[in-house]
């Protein structure tokens, strides 16, 4: 499924973001940058060890990432040539600042991607797995949120969201039509 906002094609498809070939993918890591479960395993197990060794100088600069913040490293041995870490919030009932946060994680993840020149990139469905945060509902945030970033930049030519299994694919796709309709 696709939409054009402004310049950028907006795309939705089923699937393991370790595989895409967009010139960044995001990695929903979490404020440690060390690895962990779920996409954060998959793509430092996909990538190797450079990623992880670039996320330790990092965390050495920086100290841990905080929630809403992004950072790129090295994509590794991936297709994909960059790795935009980002955290977003563990839900906690929706009424501690986790639909601002998890904006703020996909708005500062296009913003990292720009700055570095970057014309494509693949999120996952990031929080809503350990993170817990209700997928209808991250959905919805999610792709507000990258619309209306591209209403604004116009420099992406691709942002693709990669949506592991079928049940957040058809989530994200329902959101999707429900805010940008497709008229024929
Ligand atoms: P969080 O801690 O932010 O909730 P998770 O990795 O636990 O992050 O889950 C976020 C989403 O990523 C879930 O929908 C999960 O199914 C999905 N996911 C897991 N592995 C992959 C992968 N290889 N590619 C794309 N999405 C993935």
């Amino acid at each position: 499924m696709d939409r054009v906002i402004n310049k950028t094609k907006l795309s939705l498809l089923q699937g393991d973001i370790t595989r895409q070939s967009t010139d960044a993918i995001v990695n929903a890591a979490n404020s440690s940058l060390m690895g962990g479960g779920g996409v954060d395993g998959a793509i430092h197990r996909a990538g190797g060890p450079a990623i992880l060794e670039e996320c330790k100088q990092i965390v050495s600069r920086i100290g841990r990432l905080p929630t809403g913040e992004a950072v790129i490293t090295t994509g590794g041995n991936l297709k994909a040539r960059h790795v935009i870490h980002t955290v977003g919030p563990v839900w906690h009932g929706g009424h501690s600042g986790e639909p601002e946060l998890l904006a703020s994680a996909y708005r500062q993840s296009l913003r990292v991607a720009m700055e570095r020149g970057l014309k494509s990139v693949s999120f996952p469905s990031i929080s809503t797995g350990a993170f817990g945060y209700p997928a209808r509902l991250a959905a919805t945030v999610a792709l507000e949120t990258v619309i209306a970033f591209l209403h604004q930049e116009e420099s992406l030519e691709e942002v693709v969201f990669v949506l592991f299994d079928d049940a957040t694919y058809q989530t994200y796709a329902q959101a999707l039509e429900g805010l940008l309709p497709n008229t024929g």
